[in-house]
């Protein structure tokens, strides 16, 4: 099984990148998107293939960057899980919970550290750094130790421990930043050491959206092969909803989904920031930073989006929409998860069926939708859940 990565697409423009150097954005600003030799990769890549090959996320190796020679540890083929209770509960026939939490390092952060790790180890880069509210800063640590690679995490200093924790343990430096992840970004970017890095800042990445992107499709052949009627996603750079939408797109020149059938694309968001949800209800075709991002669910504390455009031209695409959801509905949200279905989610995965439960009582998701929500990682690692006392 080999790679047919062939060049990078720039989303903006669309100039052609090669893939003999590093990159990151375009000359003009835009996101590079990973291509494939998709004819090539349809010829080994059948239904029947991929099904006996080992329950990781490089099962899908034709589409992913780096996957000759791949760092890996475990990643993906995480468990998409029926949730009954939460089902009779909002009147629909089907909910399913892609369990994100069984990755390494408890997130889907490990998705995208891995093939972008993958790409730098074998483009000779020999440190990382990245700003990270918590999750993605966790997984670089935990695959940049596995690499070989050095590691500096730029991460609010308001970060729970255990992230922090985490980030120590595998080794990795840790420079603590009053601020947003926004501002963790710009730290980073004007640090002395800014020329020794290889800044691995999602989508001005190109690979860990190749990563992210498997949520598609592990959900597609976790299906037998069909697609859900709606995907709520958590979203916070809007990395896994960009990749998946990607993902479908690819699926469909593969031969491996029928084309013309996609999921509504649902994008939750807190009410405390909330850039994606404000443009797209005004109808923009890019979003505007957030002031004063606040929410505990810390991967939704992303005022200002890079990918804003793909996101947005994603969710309008699929029919979808945007939602904000109150940290008392994602509490609800992890305590409804956690008692009707023994899941214990993050922030991000409550508000994620906060926001399903909305769009039922609009009427925007119908009985008879099937409607997978993503629980992006553990609960383990968040401090406290508002109302919830703990004895
Ligand atoms: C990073 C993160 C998100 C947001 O993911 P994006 O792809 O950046 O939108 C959601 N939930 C958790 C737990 C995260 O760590
Ligand atoms: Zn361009």
């Amino acid at each position: 099984m080999t790679s047919t990565l062939e060049w990078l697409e720039c989303s903006r423009c669309g100039a052609a990148h090669d893939l003999s150097a590093p990159r990151a954005l375009c000359r003009c600003g835009g996101i590079l998107l990973a291509r494939y030799r998709l004819e090539e990769a349809a010829r080994t890549m059948t239904r029947e293939a991929i099904a006996s090959r080992p329950p990781n996320l490089w099962r899908y190796a034709e589409v992913l960057p780096g996957s000759d020679a791949p760092v890996t540890l475990g990643e993906g083929m995480t468990p998409l899980l029926p949730a009954r209770f939460i089902a009779q509960d909002l009147g629909l026939a089907r909910v399913l919970v892609k369990d994100e939490a069984a990755n390494p390092t408890g997130s889907f952060k490990a998705r995208g550290m891995a093939t972008a790790v993958t790409m730098a180890r074998a483009l000779g880069i020999r440190r990382i750094a990245l700003p990270s509210a918590g999750n993605a800063g966790s997984a670089a640590a935990a695959y940049g130790a596995a690499a070989g690679l050095g590691v500096d995490l730029f991460l609010p200093d308001d970060t729970p421990e255990p992230f922090r924790l985490e980030a120590a343990v595998f080794g990795a430096v840790v420079h603590l930043v009053r601020g947003d992840i926004g501002v963790c970004g710009r730290t980073m970017r004007e640090h002395a050491d800014a020329a020794l890095w290889f800044d691995l800042s999602t989508l001005r990445e190109p690979y860990r959206a190749e990563g992210k992107k498997t949520l598609g499709y592990e959900i597609a052949e976790q299906l037998g092969w069909t697609i859900p009627d709606v995907i709520v996603y958590p979203t916070g750079g809007g990395t896994g909803l960009i990749g998946m939408w990607k993902a479908f797109e690819e699926m469909e020149q593969l031969g491996l989904l029928p084309a013309g059938r996609r999921p509504r694309m649902i994008a939750a968001q807190a009410e405390g920031c909330a850039p994606i949800v404000a443009a797209f209800q005004a109808g923009e075709p890019k979003a505007v930073p957030w002031p004063d991002p606040h929410t505990y669910a810390s991967g939704l504390r992303v005022p200002g989006p890079l990918g804003d455009a793909l996101i947005l031209k994603a969710v309008r695409d699929s029919g979808g929409t945007a939602v904000a959801v109150s940290e008392a509905e994602m509490a609800e949200g992890q305590l409804a998860l956690a008692r009707g279905e023994g899941i214990f989610a993050c922030p991000e995965g409550g508000a994620t069926l906060a926001a399903a439960r909305r769009l039922v009582a609009s009427g925007e998701i119908g009985p008879d939708d099937t409607v997978v929500l993503f629980n992006t990682g553990t609960g383990l690692k968040y401090p406290r859940i508002p109302g919830l006392r703990v004895p």
